[in-house]
């Protein structure tokens, strides 16, 4: 017998299994050499992986036989969307020994339904278009992130995405209403059904939500949707500290009745950053401030008063000293704009050199003062680095993230990361919050979830683990720590 799996040394490209896998899914699916080559890192070139093919499954039937075959050959399968992720969980292991599931080609829309406010994507749909094709009914997908044109549905929904409008709607998993899932065992579970009450024995679906592929392959949901958004105010507003963010979401909330849907904190540093490095990206007002929301309300009614709604709240809050100046979007072209500095804030921080991530959450109320202790901590040991903190506040939720400083050494700087991330989420545990807010765990954050999980929490992940996976095939090593569900060892011949 020959182990297999996240085992570092390469095994050789067995043929008996490649004209296998070939001969299940039809001629030119099987991606090798150079045309696996992009397949093989992940977005942010944290990992370069090996693999010994990409298959391209083009109906979910071909997805369940796959980890049929797959599991009958104990192989380590990785499924890939639109390899945006954060934290490498896309992108197979070094051994060479695992099969890429690329989901790109189950791209079909299955069905909108505007009356029954549900839209069915196969797990390949990109999400803009998943947008658009709402748009087209009168309706609203509310799921939007900066990788929206190339992140697909079935990597939002195995990371459980978050983005700009889950103060209002909801994180990915609060939008689905069924899935469609091909197991390892080779069986298609279908559960599409576009129910609102479903309260039959165990919520199996939610299993899969935020599973990184780890559980099962997603090939289909049924998606909630909601009425279309008919008109929108969207504000850029300066303040002194992020306290006066917290107490300015709470009166927005208020003034508002609720009609706010995204409210992202942006410091200073990002606004230099964006206007650097990003064409079209300018500061929306004239004299530079220490810290900033970008707020928007928004309506499914075209004569909602939101512009004066927003205009009104915002105007007490200068007089009061919450907020020290604010620009509201007069046009679509200048709220593009404002956006357009928040979503590339990313890139800006690329563009600059290297950086640390950190995407953590605390409750909103707390984040004034997680800024605080945290800044504190990166001042005084992190002198090569700089603080660029920015993010959902109105789901207390923090890309707290530090640079290289301007004339830093990239290495020196990163040789830091250990110490850095273990302080950032020392201080999250004390503030009760979470070292994952919305990007998932991957293979980046798998001693981190072990670190931080309660044991019981930890042991009920193992024990799903091995009743799905009893073999280990799915996405080995990424989530839990492979040698708690490595793969199994190849069935005697
Ligand atoms: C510019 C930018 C902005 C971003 N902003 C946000 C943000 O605001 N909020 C946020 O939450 N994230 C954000 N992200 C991170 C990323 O876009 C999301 O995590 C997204 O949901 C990943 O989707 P994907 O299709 O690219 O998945 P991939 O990166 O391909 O995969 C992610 C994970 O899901 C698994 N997977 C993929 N498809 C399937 C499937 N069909 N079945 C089972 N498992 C599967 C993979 O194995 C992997 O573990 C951002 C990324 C970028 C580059």
């Amino acid at each position: 017998m020959r182990p297999t799996g996240s085992d570092s040394t390469p095994v050789s490209a067995d043929p008996g299994i490649l004209a296998g896998l070939a001969e299940l899914l039809g001629p030119g699916r099987l991606l090798s050499g150079s045309a696996a080559e992009p397949f093989l890192v992940d977005h942010r070139q944290l990992y370069h992986g090996r693999c010994l093919a990409v298959v391209q499954p083009r109906a979910a039937e071909e997805v369940a036989r796959l980890l049929g075959f797959c599991n009958e050959h104990r192989l380590g399968v990785v499924p890939q969307g639109g390899n945006t992720g954060y934290c490498g969980g896309a992108t197979p292991d070094e051994s060479g020994t695992q099969i890429v599931v690329s989901l790109a080609r189950l791209n079909r829309i299955r069905q909108v339904d505007p009356l029954n406010y549900s839209l069915i994507a196969e797990a390949g749909c990109i999400l803009a278009d998943v947008q658009r094709a709402a748009d087209q009914a009168e309706r609203f997908f509310p799921l939007s992130l900066g990788s929206e044109g190339s992140c697909q549905i079935g990597g939002n929904l195995s990371t459980n995405a978050g983005g700009v409008n889950v103060l209002r709607y909801g994180m990915m998993r609060e939008l689905v209403l069924g899935l469609e899932v091909a197991l390892a065992d080779g069986r298609l579970l279908t559960s599409l059904a576009s129910l609102r009450k479903d309260n039959t024995g165990y919520d199996v679906k939610s299993l899969f939500l935020g599973a990184e592929g780890t559980l099962g392959i997603i090939t289909a949901a049924s998606l909630k949707l909601f009425p279309r958004i008919r008109s929108s105010a969207t504000a850029f507003a300066a303040i002194a500290e992020p306290r006066a963010a917290v107490q300015l979401l709470a009166l927005l909330r208020e003034a508002s009745g609720d009609r706010i849907s995204s409210f992202e904190l942006v410091p200073r540093i990002a606004i230099e950053l964006t206007t650097r490095h990003i064409p079209g990206v300018r500061d929306p007002l004239d004299a530079p401030h220490p810290w900033y929301v970008l707020c928007e309300l928004t309506s499914s009614r075209a004569a909602d008063p939101l512009d004066p709604m927003l205009t009104e709240c915002l105007g007490g809050a200068l007089q009061d000293g919450l907020v020290l100046d604010a620009a509201l979007a007069r046009s679509e072209r200048e709220r593009a704009t404002f956006w357009k500095l928040r979503e590339t804030i990313p890139e800006a921080q690329r563009l600059d050199g290297a950086s640390l991530k950190h995407d953590i959450s605390v409750p909103i109320v707390a984040i004034p003062e997680f800024i605080e202790r945290a800044g504190a901590w990166v001042r005084d040991n992190v002198p090569d680095g700089r603080l660029v903190a920015y993010g959902h506040l109105g789901d207390g939720n923090l890309h707290f993230n530090l640079n290289q400083a301007p004339g830093a050494a990239r290495a020196s700087f990163l040789a830091r990361s250990e110490t850095v991330k273990r302080a950032i989420h020392d201080l999250v545990r004390d503030f009760a919050g979470s070292i994952s807010a919305e990007h998932g765990i991957g293979r980046l954050k798998v001693g981190e979830l072990e670190r931080y999980t309660q044991p019981a929490e930890l042991d009920l992940m193992r024990a799903l683990k091995r009743t799905l996976d009893p073999n280990g095939i799915l996405n080995p090593g990424k989530v839990l720590r492979p040698d708690a569900d490595s793969i199994r060892e190849r069935p005697t011949e």
